[in-house]
């Protein structure tokens, strides 16, 4: 199918897309990578009656380490990401999951967690990480923790008239460690089940700080919060690992589809689990 019909504005700096954006209330859309939105709006689950591409704003494309934290600018895409020294942990183990490279080559990280698809892999990274999201609106820009971002179903807490610029993920002082898991049907495809595991340890290899964030298991990417309280202030092992896995998948909520019954998902979670917080342990422990 063809979109509906749409005006379109090619905004060249932050402060000319927010006043467009604000014009236009949520009848307009930002337009970053396109590969969530233009396919809604060709099968029309999205009608927006004006874009505002924000692929021509100078300075956004930037990833890069500032006051203890990874700054993942609006328009760095999944594959910069992929490609880039300067990303560890779940960050670098998530991004060549995210689809194929058609996806990643446009796609971004921003416009992924502007979009709140549960489905999605980046939420759940940055729930496990602790992340920032950084939205600027007309009477300047505010932080929102993630786990306040996120709200609901595609449905973020971002206001009408505010763009997502960036994404600031915390850099660990001290040993740390992360990964993602995911398991897909085919490759591009998005997460069947996806955990996101970070590790901190503290001076005596007990763990300090650990995050667990799951992907597809549930109505909005979510944090395993009992299993991450069982893993801080434990030493890593794998009985504890499998302790938290088991934590995670009580804490899911899948459902039966095409891909597999809910009780096989939550086996799945559990095992998941398992591994990405085995092999943020591996790496946190150098
Ligand atoms: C075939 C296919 C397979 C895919 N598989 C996966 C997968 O396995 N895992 C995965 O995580 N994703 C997957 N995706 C989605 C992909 O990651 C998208 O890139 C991502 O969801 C949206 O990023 P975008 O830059 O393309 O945003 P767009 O499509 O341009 O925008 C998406 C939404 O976010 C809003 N938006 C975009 N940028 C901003 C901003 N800076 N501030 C505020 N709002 C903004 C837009 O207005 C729109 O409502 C897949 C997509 C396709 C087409």
């Amino acid at each position: 199918m063809l979109p509906a019909r749409f005006d379109y504005i090619a905004a060249s700096s932050v402060d000319e897309a927010i006043a467009a954006k604000a014009e236009g209330g949520d009848e307009t859309r930002f337009l970053a990578g396109g590969q969530s939105l233009l396919p809604m709006m060709k099968l029309r689950f999205a009608t927006p009656s004006k874009l505002v591409d924000i692929n021509r704003i100078a300075g956004l494309d930037a990833i890069e380490h500032h006051n203890g934290h990874l700054h993942v600018g609006a328009l760095v895409r999944h594959a910069d990401i992929a490609a880039s020294a300067a990303v560890s942990g779940a960050v670098a183990s998530a991004a060549p999951w995210i689809s194929d490279p058609l996806v990643r080559n446009l796609g971004t990280l921003c416009g992924s967690v502007a979009h709140c698809d549960p489905e999605g892999d980046w939420n759940s990274v940055l729930l496990a990480t602790g992340a920032d999201v950084i939205a600027q609106g007309p009477s300047g820009s505010r932080s929102i923790a993630i786990g306040d971002f996120v709200q609901d179903f595609f449905t973020s807490s971002l206001n009408d008239d505010e763009m997502v610029t960036a994404v600031r993920i915390p850099v660990p002082s001290g040993p740390s460690g992360g990964s993602y898991q995911k398991l897909e049907r085919k490759v591009g495809d998005y997460a069947t089940v996806g955990v996101a595991a970070h590790l901190e340890l503290a001076a005596d290899g007990t763990i300090s700080a650990a995050g667990v964030a799951m992907t597809s298991v549930a109505p909005i990417n979510r944090k395993a919060t009992e299993a991450e309280a069982l893993l801080v202030g434990n030493a890593p092992s794998a009985e504890l690992f499998a302790e938290a896995g088991e934590a995670a998948a009580a804490a899911a909520e899948p459902r039966d589809d095409v891909r597999g019954s809910a009780r096989w998902k939550r086996q799945v979670v559990a095992a998941f689990t398992g591994r990405a917080l085995a092999a943020a342990a591996e790496q946190a422990q150098g």
